[in-house]
């Protein structure tokens, strides 16, 4: 994925918009697919290995070792700065931008050139109802007070985004199709209004959502949220959730150019949303408050293809099920490439921080904020947290430097992958490299000992976990 490219820089602070530094960071960048570190760099990150991660895992207040490694003049941001927010549900990041070769997404990748973009984004979870509530909370699902069934409910004591933003003075507004987001679920909390749309398409009456096209409604409730005077004559937060990329893969005539096996129609489907986010960002162009908008877009988790001989995604946390895409544009703010690994645990922080409020003092991510100025933020460790539920067995990953750790809980058994030199996920170090796990394993106990569990009361039972 992406043309080969590779790139070693040695960033001092000094001049420009940087105007204090804690030190001189060494910052490597190289894409998917590209060539490998050169071995003076490998030898580095094997260090990155022995430092304790510290309170990393800690709530926000402790975080005292995260000082950005460069901290840029914040440029004044516009009066009364808004926010768009778009996901889109099973999306990994094969797009224009990135490099893929099929064109299904022209419009992402027009507001990809004007943003800043994670090109290492990893979700929170492998699956919609763990990977969005705690991507709005900046939290990890094992710790979010919820019920036992797949189709999480979370309870009112989760502090969502929205909620923040509603209590701030913000109009909040949001449009999603699928039956997760209706308001007794708890994952639209502070969503002062909130759609769920309609569905198009002629299969059969009592057909799953999956099976209907969803994108226009999507977008047709997004572009009323834009035009509605009570909405965008003050500060706001529009969220829309795009589903259509989702299994079952549906044909969209005019989109579904690619062929009729499951990856093509997979593309189609992402060409056919890209068309409706088209849509929705022109309507913003549209809007006087275009200037004064933030737009995010990012999904809540990718699809396999069989990469490691499975399809669709949840239970498992290959990168091709937590890979998704990260963008943020920012009014004001130069376009840039980050190659530092990133976690959709700290959206909500960085919109909050945008907003002038402060992170939730529960929030588990930071503010990206420094970064999108021109700054340059520590490496910091990823976990990709997925609970116990009746369909999943509990796993956890774990990424630190280039390394990332697998970790199947109940059988207690580890895979250790170099993400750097194998993209892919297909040379299991875990014996090969026993200090190397050894050191990981370490970072990813500390980590994990400061999540204080939560575990949903049993109302239906769980089938014994096939790991
Ligand atoms: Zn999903």
């Amino acid at each position: 994925m992406g043309p080969l490219r590779e790139t070693i820089l040695i960033i001092c602070a000094a001049g420009g918009v940087i105007v204090a530094s804690t030190g001189c960071v060494r910052s490597r960048t190289w894409r998917l697919g590209g060539a490998p570190p050169p071995a003076s760099h490998r030898a580095e990150a094997d260090g990155e290995t022995n430092v304790p991660v510290g309170s990393w895992g800690a709530p926000h207040e402790s975080h005292g070792h995260s000082a950005p490694t460069s901290t840029p003049v914040r440029p004044a941001l516009p009066d009364q700065l808004s926010f768009l927010f778009i996901t889109i549900d099973t999306l990994r990041p094969d797009l224009g931008y990135t490099g893929y070769e099929r064109p299904v997404s022209p419009n992402i990748d027009e507001l990809a050139s004007r943003s800043i973009i994670y090109e290492r984004a990893y979700s929170i979870s492998t699956y919609t109802a763990y990977a969005v509530p705690p991507m709005m909370a900046s939290r990890y699902p094992s710790e979010m007070p919820r019920n036992d069934r797949h189709e999480a409910r979370y309870f009112p004591k989760n502090v969502m985004l929205a909620e923040r933003l509603h209590d701030a003075g913000y109009h909040t507004a949001g449009a999603a199709s699928h039956f997760l987001f209706s308001r007794e679920l708890g994952w639209v909390d502070g969503l002062e209004k909130f759609v769920m749309t309609g569905a198009e398409g002629n299969t059969s009456s009592g057909s799953g959502i999956d099976y209907r096209h969803t994108s226009r409604p999507l977008a047709d409730s997004a572009i009323r949220f834009l035009e509605n005077p009570t909405i965008v004559s003050g500060k706001f937060f529009i969220w829309v959730h795009f589903l259509d990329p989702h299994k079952k893969y549906l044909e969209h005539p005019g989109f579904s150019n690619f062929g009729k096996d499951p990856r093509a129609l997979y593309d189609g489907e992402i060409a056919f949303t890209d068309f409706h986010i088209g849509r929705v960002l022109r309507a913003l162009a549209a809007s006087p408050a275009a200037d004064r908008t933030v737009v995010i877009l990012t999904g809540d988790h990718g699809e396999a293809f069989g990469e490691h001989g499975f399809f669709y995604h949840g239970r498992h946390i290959w990168d091709e099920v937590v890979r998704i895409p990260f963008l943020i544009y920012v009014p004001g703010a130069e376009p840039r490439t980050i190659a530092r690994r990133m976690s959709t645990v700290d959206i909500a922080p960085t919109i909050l921080d945008l907003a002038g409020l402060p992170a939730d003092k529960e929030a588990r991510g930071e503010s990206l904020a420094p970064e999108i100025f021109g700054g340059e933020l520590a490496p910091r460790p990823i976990l990709i947290d997925q609970p116990r539920n009746p369909n999943y067995p509990p796993k956890r990953g774990f990424i630190e430097g280039p390394y990332k750790l697998h970790h199947a809980i109940d059988t207690d058994t580890y895979r250790l992958f170099d993400l750097d030199l194998d993209p892919g996920e297909t040379n299991d170090l875990a014996e090969s490299q026993p200090k190397v796990l050894a050191n990981v394993q370490h970072s990813y106990a500390e980590f994990v000992s400061r999540i204080v569990e939560f575990t949903p009361k049993r109302t239906i039972p769980y089938p014994k976990d096939n790991p």
